[in-house]
Formats: C-alpha cells, structure tokens, sequence
C-alpha cells in the first residue's frame, strides 16, 4: 500500500502578494484545527498547497468531508504518494485510475516540479499510460477522458491522483475581519452568513427570539444552523435576545404597518451594541431586494437610517431559488425549513408597510424609550460558542452562557 494524502489546492491566496505567506499558513492552521485528532500528522506547506497526510485509511474520508468545508480550499485531490521508481508510479497511476471502475478512457497529466527527475512529462505520460493501458483495456483520450490521472514528480517522491473534491473557494477564515449576522431561523440569513464566512470573515451570529411571547423552538433551530455553519471553522458565537416583550411594546404604541420597520430598527441598533463589543466591522442581513414587503428599497432605507456601520446583504440581488440551492448545498436548508415561532410574525398587521420613509419611521417611534429598549434587550443576552480557530471571545461576554 502506498502512503495516502490529501492535497489542498487553492487559488486566490496565491494572488495576494504580501499577504501571502501569512494567509497560506492561516489556511493550513485552520485545516489543522477542523482536523482536530482525526490526524496524527501536521498540516505542512508544499509548493502552494497543504498537504495532510492520512496514517490511518479509514479516516479518509472523514478528513476529505471536513477539509472541503474550508473557505480557502479551491479543490482537494485524494492523492497516492510513492517513490521516484518507475513501477511505483505506473502501480499508483493504475490504482487512481481504477478509482473510477465506470470511466472507459483515461488520459494521464504528469508535471515535474523537480528538476532533478531526468524523465520529462510527456515521457512520463507515454509510459504511465501505456501501463494503464495494458493493465485494464481503457482507451486514450487526452481531451475528455472518463478519467484524469496527474502526477507530479517533486523532490523525493510522487503525487498521484485522480479523485478531485471541490471545496468552497473564498478565503481563509479570519483574514477578513469580523461581521456580526442577523441570523433568523429562516432560509436566507443563514446562506448570507455563509457567504461571509467563505470570504475570510469570522462570524457572530444574534438571534431575536419572540420568547416569552411564544417558545423558544426557533433558538433551537437557529443553533441548529450554527452548528452546520461552523464546520465550516468560521462560525464563532450565537447570541439569542428574547424580543417578544419588546415587540409587544412596539406594537402597543405604533401604528400597525409600521411594526416590522420599527421591529428591524431596534434589531440593528440592537445588533450593532454586539458589534461594537465584538470590534465587528459590519452587520449582515440575508435581504434580497423585492422578495418580502419588508425588502423594497424603501423600507431598506429606512431600516439603515438607523445603522452607524455598514450592513452587508450579500443575497441582495439573489433569486431565492439559488438561495435555497446554495442552503441545501451547505446543509443549512433543513432546519431552515422546520415549523417554528418566528419573532418577526408577531403582532402583524395584514397590510405592512412597502413604502415607508424615513420621516414616517421616527415618528412611529417617538413614543418608544430607546434607550431602554437596547438595555433590557442586552440585559437577557445568552450565548453558544462554536469551535473557531480566529475568535477571541470580548471580555466583557467572555465566560460560557451568561
Ligand atoms: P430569513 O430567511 O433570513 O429569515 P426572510 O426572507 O424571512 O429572511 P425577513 O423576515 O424580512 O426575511 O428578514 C430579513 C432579514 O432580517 C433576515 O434575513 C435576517 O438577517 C434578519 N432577521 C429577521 N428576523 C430575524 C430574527 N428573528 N433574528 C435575527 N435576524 C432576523
Ligand atoms: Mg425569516
């Protein structure tokens, strides 16, 4: 048996030139981290890429499902390692190839990257694939074979591979800063905090609550999702805030198609409390433009009137059809999809508002205590870490479950 591995590739930290040698090794940290014990062996940089070594086969496949959740990694090959000698590299070609026991034709791709190997690739090509060839009757095709098997010749030893597993691209977590995300029980907010997370960000999610209005079953889908998102290793803290009793204050003293406005208002102010404590840069929001009465330009408008920081919406121009594409993909879709008391559906009227303004916001709210508001809302703040290799919990919310 050959010595097995899998070799993470990735594109966009290649780019970055100063940042480089920084953002590779947080790559390879953070692979390291998601790994925890399932490998006994480091995470080592090779030639742009981190290799993992795998000591024990039946862990494989475990280490290949965890490092293809990481932001940073483009693709993962499963790939051979064996000697420069000639019949271990044609036996490796074959194993890969065999990976595949439907492909009819294969094509081999070898590269060198040592200039030590007196070989060349195309030799190398000749070669392996006419072993390949005799040893199991697949036909040639160099343009669109069933099969693809590269191989690379570095110093001291070989990487084959046929096996590719794609990841999912972004950046490494913990390049980009941290963004604190509204994060409902819904669809659209969890697909938005994912987004951020594959662009390096660390996320702090807040959860608003309807409790004690009515259960806490949609807390429990929100850390549901948390826990999805953060085998990603970017998802790093849910704060949940009971909202109903301020809801109830809302709606006993504004005017009814207000009530969702004034409702998201106090969530941002809310949010950007937790934001500043976290030393975040930006709020997110899962928003697509249109898709709800509450999502016209508008009523946008006059929910950020209110914001001091940015708030992202990276669904903003999104169909929810690829929304929900992408949570199904990344696993968020199902508990996005169980029944539960949403907060935000408490106290509505039949007719909310599509076209609020700025104007008509503030004097809904002039007979609200603010101030107050905020505080109490602070006040009932509890909390669930997540495992995050680039999160520092704030001292002031540090110990578990205030
Ligand atoms: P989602 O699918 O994310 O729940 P939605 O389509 O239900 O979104 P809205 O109800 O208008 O749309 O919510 C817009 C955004 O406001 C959400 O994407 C989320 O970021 C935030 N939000 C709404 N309700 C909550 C909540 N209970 N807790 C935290 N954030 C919320
Ligand atoms: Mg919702």
């Amino acid at each position: 048996m050959f010595e097995r591995a899998v070799l993470v590739h990735y594109h966009e930290i290649g780019l970055k030139g100063k940042n480089r040698g920084a953002w590779e090794r947080r790559l390879a940290d953070n692979i390291a981290f998601v790994l925890g014990d399932l490998t006994d062996s480091a995470v080592q940089r090779v030639a742009s890429r981190v290799m993992v070594r795998v000591s024990d086969i039946h862990k494989l496949e475990q280490i290949i499902e965890r490092v293809s959740l990481v932001p940073g990694v483009s693709y993962l090959a499963d790939v051979l390692i064996t000697s420069r000698e000639p019949h271990d590299m044609e036996r490796a070609a074959l194993m890969a190839a065999r990976q595949f026991p439907l492909a009819r034709t294969f094509a081999i791709q070898a590269r060198r990257s040592a200039t030590d190997f007196t070989e060349r690739s195309l030799e190398i090509n000749r070669r392996l694939g006419a072993y390949v060839q005799a040893e199991t009757g697949l036909g040639v095709n160099l343009t669109s074979p069933d099969v693809r098997v590269c191989v690379e010749v570095v110093q001291g030893e070989v990487y084959t591979y046929a096996r590719r597993i794609e990841g999912p691209g972004g950046l490494p977590t913990g390049v980009s800063g941290t963004i604190v995300s509204l994060l409902s029980a819904g669809i659209d907010s969890p697909v938005a905090t994912w987004r951020m997370i594959r662009r390096g960000a660390v996320a702090v999610g807040v959860h608003f609550s309807g409790r004690p209005q009515v259960d806490a079953s949609s807390e429990r889908f929100a850390d549901e999702i948390a826990q999805v998102l953060a085998r990603t290793g970017g998802m790093a803290r849910l704060y949940v805030v009971p909202f109903g009793d301020l809801q109830r204050e809302i709606s006993l003293v504004a005017p009814p198609d207000l009530r969702v406005l004034l409702y998201r208002r106090l969530m941002i102010r809310v949010a950007e409390k937790i934001a500043a404590v976290e030393r975040a840069g930006a709020l997110v929001t899962g928003e697509s433009l249109g898709q709800v009465a509450s999502q016209t330009l508008e009523n946008i408008a006059a929910v950020d009137a209110v914001a001091t920081m940015p708030v992202l919406r990276p669904l903003i121009g999104d169909d929810k059809n690829d929304i929900i594409g992408i949570a199904r993909k990344i696993g968020t879709f199902e508990a996005s999809t169980r029944p539960h008391a949403d907060c935000c559906t408490l106290f509505m009227p039949r007719t909310p508002e599509t076209h609020a303004t700025v104007r008509q916001v503030e004097a809904g709210e002039v007979d609200l205590d603010l101030d107050r508001m905020v505080s109490d809302a602070l006040g009932g703040l509890t909390w669930t870490d997540y495992p995050c290799p680039s999160y520092k919990p704030p001292k002031r919310w540090r110990d578990a479950e205030a």
